[in-house]
């Protein structure tokens, strides 16, 4: 039987007779209005872990002003059927003020990693990330969290909170799980008209002109970031927020590519903000 609360207590006390009985602890935190790509994490956690947590919580410190924090699709009761069916074992769902005193005084910053990519145009926002999910292992205290890749750096920054922080448990990012046409699975694929949608593939597209350059010897990154920024040029709904191509480790921008890079693009189609990246392996 799944369990579905709301209190840090009762988590700590579920989570406590689950490890009592020599269980091994999951953790996917998500944001709700749960999708495909959740699901691979939660599946990819069942087969590690004994009992799996999701926290279902739309974290208001990592949303800047003018974002979509009011907007975010909130489905929790389709999100508990899917958590059901997925054998999750417990689901935290809290309200703000059981994740955020009146003033909080206490922040989580990871430097460096945080500066470049979605950085750039969110100030704030792994910081709200980092902290909430620096929260949630401490109330979980799970044995691994479970990310997607389709927030790439999103997992290196949280992977290097874990690190630094020395926090006992293992990061594991998992593939992004995409659309027939390439698209990546998004709770803001809502937002898209039918036209944005038919847009949309193009940012996957545009990925993987990068890595035919790539694997075809193309080293310059500015070349291949021209060729991707034509292919994104082809549908007028599409404003591009950055195309980058990096180091995928230090996330350090390149003339030349060499070692694993990742490529990321962000744009904004009508109402949705899209991130999407690959890893590529440049030899
Ligand atoms: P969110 O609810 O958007 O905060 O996402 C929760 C987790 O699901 C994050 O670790 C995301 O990277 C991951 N995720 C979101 N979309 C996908 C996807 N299409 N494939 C794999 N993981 C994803």
């Amino acid at each position: 039987m799944m369990e579905v609360v709301e209190t840090i207590q009762s988590v700590r006390d579920i989570v406590k007779a689950a490890r009592q009985k020599g269980k091994k602890v999951g953790l996917v935190p998500t944001m709700g209005a749960l999708h495909r790509g959740h699901i691979s994490l939660i599946e990819a956690a069942g087969r590690t872990c004994d009992f799996v947590v999701v926290s279902i919580f739309v974290n208001p410190t990592q949303f800047g002003p003018g974002e979509d924090f009011k907007k975010y699709p909130r489905t929790l009761e389709a999100d508990l059927e899917i958590c059901r069916k997925a054998g999750v074992g417990l689901v935290f769902a809290p309200g703000a003020e059981q994740m955020y005193g009146k003033e909080e005084l206490t922040w989580v910053t990871v430097e460096k990693l945080t500066e470049p990519l979605c950085g750039r145009f969110r100030p704030g926002h792994f910081r709200g990330v980092a902290t909430v999910c620096a929260k949630l292992f401490n109330i979980v205290l799970p044995d691994v969290a479970f990310f997607g890749q389709k927030d790439g750096q999103q997992g290196l920054v949280i992977k290097r909170m874990a690190a630094d922080l020395k926090m006992p448990l293992e990061i594991v990012v998992c593939p992004t799980v995409r659309e027939p046409d390439g698209l990546a699975v998004s709770s803001r694929n809502k937002y898209l008209t039918e036209e944005e949608r038919k847009d949309s593939a193009l940012i996957y597209k545009s990925l993987e002109k990068c890595r035919e350059m790539i694997e075809s010897g193309t080293k310059d990154t500015e070349t291949i970031v021209a060729a991707m920024r034509e292919v994104l040029s082809r549908a007028p709904s599409i404003q591009i927020q950055y195309v980058s191509i990096v180091d995928a480790e230090t996330l350090q921008s390149l003339d030349k590519v060499h070692g694993r890079v990742l490529a990321a693009v962000a744009a904004q189609l009508g109402k949705a903000r899209l991130i999407d990246n690959i890893v590529v392996d440049a030899g």
